[in-house]
């Protein structure tokens, strides 16, 4: 006679998390979670769900109740993000100051809202890249979400200046102004107010024109000879519009946002997980990105 053992089945075991978009098909998410799940020995599943435009709550609450206690969290993409501030009961201080939310933790009874997304690019910039932004003046182009979102982690670096220049001149002027009791209070503006500005040593292109590939009216001279940054928070096959566009007027080095990717996934991942993929795994993993 045979003793029977129930083997319990790990994938049946393990914890959820989904990324929620729409579209959301093209998503990396779940391959880079999948890595880092294996590089920290992590028991859980991770896949793409597709949100109708009016829908997201709805959708997040069946997956949870599809998931029957195993749903830990989720991350969300375009263009769900103030969706997903909106639903979460609490958040933290971070997502607090972009406004809206890229990663979702699930408790027993309460959706926390987090963003990481200027966390990641932070760390893409100053420890990948090792570029440091103490005492630099930073050039932030755009207002949308994104940048939205970034305008706290970078102050927080002490940079000696933040300017945020935008096509609709309101709405720079207004995210300047969210952040004017801060030690540093950034500057809003319009394009045509640039050329009178000093050269700065890292500039941000936080807008989609990349996506259309528009060229942005940037005056001559905007980046700071030698040492300066040009990173376009858009990433894609080759150099993107803006860096092909920086790399004419003078940046001495250029960055696209799968490093920002990468390191906004690992914050969730931390957030979720409470342990950090290696350095060398996180780079490893931005290598494979950029070949496949
Ligand atoms: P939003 O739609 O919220 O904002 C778009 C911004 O781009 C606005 O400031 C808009 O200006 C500006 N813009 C659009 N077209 C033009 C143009 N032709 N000329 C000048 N400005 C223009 O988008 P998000 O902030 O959510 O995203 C911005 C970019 O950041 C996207 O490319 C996105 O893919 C990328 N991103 C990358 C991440 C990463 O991990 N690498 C994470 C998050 C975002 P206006 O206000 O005048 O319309």
């Amino acid at each position: 006679m045979t003793t029977g053992r129930i083997i319990p089945d790990a994938k049946a075991l393990a914890d959820r998390y989904a990324v929620f978009g729409n579209p959301v098909a093209h998503s990396k998410s779940p391959r880079i979670h999948a890595a880092f799940a294996r590089a920290c020995g992590e028991n859980l599943r991770y896949e793409t769900r597709m949100a109708p435009i009016d829908g997201f709550a709805a959708a997040v609450r069946q997956f949870i109740l599809e998931c029957g206690g195993r749903a830990k969290g989720a991350n969300v993409t375009v263009p769900f993000k103030e969706d997903a501030f909106r639903l979460a009961d609490e958040h933290t201080p971070r997502a607090r100051a972009a406004g809206s939310v890229n990663t979702l933790i699930f408790h027993a009874n309460r959706v926390e809202g987090d963003n990481t997304d200027g966390a990641g690019l932070a760390r893409d910039i100053t420890e990948n890249l090792a570029f440091s932004l103490a005492g630099k003046r930073i050039l932030l182009i755009g207002a949308g979400g994104a940048a939205r979102g970034i305008v706290a982690p970078l102050l927080a670096l002490s940079p000696a200046a933040l300017v945020i220049v935008n096509r609709s001149v309101d709405k720079a002027r207004a995210l300047a102004a969210a952040f004017a009791d801060h030690m540093l209070a950034p500057q809003g503006m319009g394009f045509a107010d640039l050329a009178a500005t000093t050269p700065f040593d890292l500039v941000i292109n936080a807008t989609s024109a990349s996506l259309t590939g528009a060229a942005l009216p940037l005056p001559a001279g905007i980046f700071a000879p030698e040492k300066s940054l040009a990173y376009d928070l858009m990433y894609g096959k080759g150099e993107t519009p803006f860096l092909i566009q920086a790399r004419q007027d003078g940046a001495g080095q250029l960055a696209d946002g799968l490093g920002m990717l990468v390191e906004q996934a690992a914050e969730s991942f931390f957030v979720w997980r409470g342990r950090r993929p290696s350095a060398d795994a996180r780079l490893a993993l931005m290598r494979q990105l950029r070949a496949a």
